[in-house]
């Protein structure tokens, strides 16, 4: 680092280990819990149209009033809930670290998404993560304790939560809601593989917000989250949203494909189907232990799972290795694909322990 910035910069920045995203050119990429499936055949002419009419000489709709539409529809929202759209559900995660004070604290859980602690380091908050039991279940006396010492701002559960897949006991979290003065934010990216859902508890917490993306969902690209919640708590938390910030390639993008609702859900009922036949051929191996998934991947512990790591990724599968973080030794994590991708893998991964 040169003097200067070595002067200039904030001391927990230069701390900071950059988020890496590995190569991954003419790889199958089953690392990051994107959708396989490209844009069908027959939407790409009308979509080209959609995005020849788009005015890229004036900026977005500031509200992008039609995408909140879209969204609502597509997910289900009920009316009198508020929604917030955000540059994938990182920007919304920020902006909630955004609305709090010098000295605040985050809460969440460890193992989790490890955004949450990043952003509580880029905004100068205070961090706490509360250990998961050994079967990735909330440790709900530790929460609680932890809530009582703490005296969080914000606390997040991902819920199912990444990397472990799974998703927590629902009194649990419960519990934590009415435990609490903290803003308790669902992160939901996974929803759409998950049998439950905290959208209909909304009303019942003021203290309850839910974060979605399309992101695991087939639209990793478009960069769009969103935020539900309370229209009180949504009015005063869109102060703090940059202008625009939902660009108009993304906002014409999404109020056309996002109308597929048929043809989104189909697709999960693949990837469902799929995680069933992967978790199953993985649990077939006798020295892998396989841990259960409501989400589009399965974590999966694995003796010498660095040379497995290796070996899948030499031989072009690229998945995401977790065994050197300290309470998920010999772990790693593989997103469903498609049907021929999974394949794949489990051959290269059935010959390395046959
Ligand atoms: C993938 C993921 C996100 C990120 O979503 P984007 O909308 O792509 O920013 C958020 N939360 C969890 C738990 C995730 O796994």
């Amino acid at each position: 680092m040169n003097n200067f910035i070595s002067n200039w910069l904030r001391p927990n920045i230069k701390a900071i280990n950059a988020y890496h995203v590995p190569a991954s050119e003419n790889m199958v990429k089953l690392d990051a819990m994107e959708s396989p499936f490209p844009l069908s055949d027959k939407l790409i002419e009308q979509y080209s149209a959609c995005l020849a009419n788009a005015q890229l000489n004036r900026y977005p709709n500031p509200n992008a009033i039609e995408l909140q539409q879209t969204l609502r529809a597509l997910m289900d929202i009920p009316a009198d809930c508020g929604v917030l759209l955000g540059n994938g559900s990182d920007e919304l995660i920020q902006l909630l670290a955004l609305a709090c004070d010098t000295d605040d604290t985050i809460l969440s859980l460890d193992p989790s998404f490890v955004m949450y602690e990043m952003i509580a380091k880029f905004t100068c908050l205070n961090y706490q993560g509360v250990d998961l039991n050994d079967d990735f279940e909330i440790d709900l006396s530790a929460m609680l304790l932890a809530i009582e010492t703490h005296q969080p701002k914000l606390i997040f559960i991902a819920y199912p939560n990444n990397p472990t897949g799974n998703t927590f006991d629902r009194t649990a979290i419960e519990k934590i809601i009415t435990s609490t003065h903290a803003l308790v934010v669902l992160d939901e990216a996974y929803y759409a593989y998950a049998n439950d859902s905290f959208l209909n508890d909304i009303k019942k917490y003021s203290n309850l917000v839910l974060l979605r993306t399309v992101s695991k969902i087939g639209f990793a690209g478009l960069r769009l989250g969103l935020l539900i919640g309370a229209k009180d708590t949504v009015e005063q938390l869109d102060k703090l949203r940059l202008p625009y910030n939902i660009n108009t390639l993304t906002q014409v993008s999404a109020n056309f494909l996002l109308q597929e609702k048929d043809e989104i859900n189909k697709n999960a009922q693949i990837i469902l189907s799929e995680r069933t036949k992967l978790s199953a051929t993985l649990n077939a191996i006798n020295t892998l232990e396989v841990y259960p998934s409501q989400a589009n991947f399965i974590l999966f512990k694995a003796p010498n799972a660095n040379e497995l790591f290796t070996t899948l990724k030499q031989k072009g599968i690229l998945i995401k290795n977790l065994s050197n973080a300290p309470k998920l030794t010999n772990c790693l994590r593989v997103t469903v694909g498609s049907s021929e991708q999974n394949k794949k893998f489990i051959d290269i991964v059935e010959v390395f322990y046959g």
